[in-house]
């Protein structure tokens, strides 16, 4: 393989950089030609390649955001718009990618896949840590840590004030930010939509501390939590506890920005290598993770069908500490 190409796709997540510049250094040590293809599927579909040498991605890996920019592509959805971006490749004399994204992008990947006869490795990169067959994904840990800071400010205001806080944190389908993030700032109760009993927790747990006069409370629920999110959960509140003065903060995006920490920027590094060798290996349509710090090659159709769950041990923290 001479010609490799790297891309960013779906949500954009700290460490994207870190990977990149992997994947770039990595091909041209190993003697492939590496290009960059700009806004993920948007840019393969439209030729929008750049030429990457090792000075191109000097000074990235400390950035959050990507370098490449990133979309969401609704024409690569359909056999039109892969069979341009086929076509595109093949005319760039591209002979394998790296797709780093969520699991829209490595559906989108394996969809290719069966259509032609190309090679795609992707590395997990999304702040949401629910691909499976990673312990950890790209961005994961920055917005972890994002998160905690965030609720750090709050916990000083709540307490100079004795609020009661709901600050919710990104995760429509997974609850791995809130519950790391609840759990590292002390948070009274973590709501999450991998469990559906947490609500009736809740109310016990602001019952309790009702009675003991502790009206300073931080409540972390993320996004997708069944019950609706923070506004739903704030009405609830308040109705069943006007005793308590509930107020709400949502984090949003600041959660997918910021540079990324050191352990999101070795991972990063280490999975952009990985997924050179994969793919300059023969290897395939797969995503490279990492499980107990071994490197483990997951089929896309594994890694988009399966969910990581959630870990029973975290859950018991929640319920033993909150
Ligand atoms: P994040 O987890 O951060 O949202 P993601 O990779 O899951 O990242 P998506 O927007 O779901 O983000 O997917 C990225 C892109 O992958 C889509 O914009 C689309 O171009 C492509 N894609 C997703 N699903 C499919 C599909 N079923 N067929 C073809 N392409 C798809």
């Amino acid at each position: 393989m001479k010609k490799i190409a790297v891309f960013t796709s779906g949500g954009d997540s700290p460490g994207m950089n870190a990977c990149i510049r992997a994947v770039v250094r990595t091909g041209i040590k190993m003697g492939a030609e590496v290009v960059g293809i700009r806004c993920g599927y948007e840019g393969m579909i439209e030729a929008d390649f750049v030429p990457l040498d090792s000075q191109a991605v000097s000074g990235i890996i400390q950035q959050g955001g990507t370098i490449l920019q990133t979309a969401r592509c609704a024409r690569f959805r359909t056999p039109e718009g892969r069979r341009m971006a086929y076509d595109q490749l093949m005319k760039a004399g591209i002979e394998g990618v790296v797709a780093i994204g969520g699991d829209g992008t490595f559906t989108g990947a394996h969809v290719f896949s069966q259509e032609y006869d190309f090679p795609f490795v992707g590395t997990p990169g999304t702040i949401d840590n629910d691909l499976f067959g990673t312990d950890y994904t790209i961005g994961y840990d920055t917005a972890i840590n994002t998160a905690m800071a965030a609720i750090d400010n709050i916990r000083d205001t709540a307490n100079a004030h004795n609020r009661l806080f709901i600050v919710e944190v990104m995760g429509r389908d997974a609850g791995f930010i809130a519950l790391r993030s609840g759990i590292a700032s002390g948070a009274e109760a973590v709501l999450i939509p991998e469990s559906t009993s947490d609500t009736q927790h809740l109310l016990e747990i602001l019952s309790r501390n009702e009675a003991m006069r502790k009206r300073a409370n931080i409540i972390v629920v993320a996004e997708g939590d069944e019950e609706g999110g923070a506004f739903q959960l704030a009405k609830t509140i308040r109705e069943r506890f006007p005793i308590f003065e509930t107020k709400v903060t949502i984090l949003g995006h600041v959660q997918r920005g910021g540079r990324p920490t050191c352990s999101e920027r070795v991972l990063a590094s280490r999975l952009g290598m990985e997924a050179v060798k994969a793919l300059l290996d023969g290897r395939r349509n797969v995503m490279i993770g990492q499980v107990h710090k071994d490197i483990t090659y997951i089929p896309f159709e594994q890694a988009i069908k399966h969910h990581q769950r959630v870990n029973p041990g975290l859950l018991e923290m929640v319920e033993m500490l909150c």
